[in-house]
């Protein structure tokens, strides 16, 4: 081929498809955190749609984790059947990063899911000797440069280790089996949105 006639956005796309990285097979945190458990029942048993936003976004996300900032950087840890990969550990401290798209201020609370998220990324470094004094969410804003990155700190809003272990493991366990459907504002964004309600008509 001519080098004038490349298409370059073509070949970014398939450089960062040759770049992506496979999830470990297995139950993982961000299983357990979303709103329907239902909905990480298919991702785990159908697996996921891939499209070219949704390359974008991992590759996005992934370049943002890249750059180590504290000893542990991506640990990789499992504890009760379930996998975790922490952002940064060191000391007692655990950090996870989070993306902040284009103009998205920093929100007034962080969300009840990146707060279950802290809560059971405690519990597995707990299980693997690390226990956990200070949680923080650093935000960094992915578009806006002009905006820092912003530390937020949530050990005070964590619930007690012993509580989040029995949730996490159930909600593990809930897995095993179809759960139940938990119809809200998200079914909308659901990818499994034809599936889930197919299987219902065929009940019923
Ligand atoms: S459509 Fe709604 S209820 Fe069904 S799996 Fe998706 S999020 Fe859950």
């Amino acid at each position: 081929m001519r080098m004038e006639n490349l298409n370059i956005a073509e070949r970014f796309y398939s450089a960062i498809e040759r770049d992506r990285r496979e999830r470990k097979a297995g139950i993982h945190v961000s299983d357990l955190i979303g709103p329907c458990l239902r909905q990480s029942y298919y991702r785990l048993n159908f697996g996921e749609s891939y499209n070219r936003t949704t390359a974008l976004n991992f590759w996005g996300g992934r370049k943002l984790h890249e750059t180590p900032i504290l000893r542990e950087h991506e640990l990789e840890l499992e504890a009760y059947g379930v996998h975790a990969t922490i952002d940064e550990y060191e000391d007692g401290v655990l950090v996870d990063k989070k993306n902040l798209f284009r103009d998205m201020p920093l929100p007034p609370q962080p969300s009840p899911q990146y707060i279950a998220q802290m809560e059971y990324y405690t519990v597995i470094l707990a299980a693997n000797d690390r226990p956990v004094m200070k949680a923080v969410l650093l935000y960094i804003p992915w578009f806006n440069l002009q905006v820092g990155p912003m530390e937020v700190e949530v050990t005070d809003q964590l619930r007690p280790v012993e509580v989040v272990r029995a949730e996490l493991v159930s909600r593990a366990a809930a897995l095993t089996d179809l759960p139940s459907r938990r119809i809200g504002d998200h079914c909308v964004y659901c990818q499994y949105f034809n599936r889930c309600f197919c299987v219902k008509m065929q009940q019923s």
